[in-house]
């Protein structure tokens, strides 16, 4: 035990996508014959929204929504209104594609939803297009991201995925785009999620060249972390105001300071993103009705959490099968 606190929840809300990024869903894997979860094993609002508030009496502070996407999720606001409601709380955000976000983001907002995050690799529309592998047009994501801004969710995260050969040429481009204040820009390492994305050590941009490569144009002064664990290297770009970041997840690990709980859409309680497999919480929350006694269970999962599978990585050879990417969100 490394007696690690526990400071965030992701909460996936469903297992469904409308993307086919090849680091996530490869269409080989995620084709039309792949079979989702019926609705019957996925969280109801309700259950959401109580898991919610029993980890918040457990010291999480801040829920992320995410997916698959979670915007396909049917009544999303209607469960950010839900979390709003639970005052321990202090922060409740959302990560998406933002394919939908145009549509959503006020109603999201005055449902009360603090913050956004947007994932992007690439402002050219091809590399985009190809990207997510459903050739959706990067124009509609960047409305997504203004409707956000417009919205009051300023700063907007964006997130980028970096990948060797395939969108590093972007990096100076996403850098010129969100250098502004309403952005914050941060780079992701390529990761061994899952067990389909064909994940190779050569593939990975590390951090440390991603932010070589900005520093070639833009002047940028390191920031100190926002809360013990936090797992970006942030840098303000003197300029612009603006903030990017990198998340050097394979190069510089962070498991010491891990504080994240991961709930799939199906309610399996995942303590890593590298997990093999879930505990089974759903089972939990509709077999016993006494808010203590899975309150009790939710922490000792917690305190007998030992993973640190990114410190560990270039050590293990064979590992079994890991969760997916789109099971748990990130
Ligand atoms: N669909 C939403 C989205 O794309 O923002 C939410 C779910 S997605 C799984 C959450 C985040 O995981 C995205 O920012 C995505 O880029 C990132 N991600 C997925 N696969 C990844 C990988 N192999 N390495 C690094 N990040 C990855
Ligand atoms: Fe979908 Fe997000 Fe995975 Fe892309 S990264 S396939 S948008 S869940
Ligand atoms: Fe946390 Fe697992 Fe990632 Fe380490 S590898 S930082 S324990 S999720």
């Amino acid at each position: 035990m490394l007696g690690r606190r526990l400071h965030d929840l992701r909460l996936s809300v469903t297992d469904r996508c409308n993307f086919r990024c090849a680091y996530c869903m490869p269409k080989e894997v995620f084709g039309r014959d792949h079979s989702f979860l019926p609705k019957s094993e996925i969280l109801t609002l309700e259950e959401l929204a109580r898991v919610a508030r029993l980890f918040a009496g457990l010291g999480v502070e801040k829920v992320r929504l995410t997916g698959g996407e979670p915007l396909l999720r049917r009544d999303l606001t209607k469960l950010v209104a839900m979390l709003a409601e639970i005052q321990r709380l202090k922060d409740i955000t959302l990560t998406t594609n933002g394919s939908g976000l145009a549509a959503l983001a006020r109603p999201l907002r005055e449902a009360g939803l603090h913050r956004v995050t947007v994932s992007l690799d690439a402002l050219d529309d091809g590399i985009f297009r190809a990207m997510n592998d459903v050739d959706f047009p990067v124009g509609r994501v960047l409305e997504g991201i203004e409707a956000a801004v417009e919205a009051g969710f300023g700063p907007v995260k964006i997130n980028m995925v970096v990948k060797r050969g395939v969108n590093e040429h972007e990096i100076l481009p996403m850098a010129r785009r969100f250098s502004g204040a309403q952005y914050i820009l941060r780079f992701i390492e390529f990761m061994d999620v899952g067990n389909t994305n064909g994940w190779r050590m050569d593939s990975v941009v590390p951090g440390s060249e991603i932010v070589e490569v900005i520093r070639r144009e833009f002047a940028l002064e390191p920031l100190a972390p926002n809360y013990a664990g936090e797992v970006a290297r942030r840098f303000r770009h003197v300029e612009g105001g603006g903030e990017i970041g990198v998340i050097t997840s394979v190069t510089k690990p962070f498991c010491g300071s891990c504080t994240r709980a991961r709930l799939s859409a199906d309610g399996q309680l995942y303590t890593c993103l590298f997990g093999s497999h879930g505990h089974d919480v759903r089972a939990l929350l509709r077999g016993e009705p006494d808010d203590a006694k899975v309150m009790r269970v939710l922490a000792s999962l917690w305190s007998a959490r030992e993973d640190r599978y990114s410190e560990l990585r270039s050590s293990m050879t064979a590992v079994g099968p890991k969760v997916e990417m789109s099971k748990i969100g990130g």
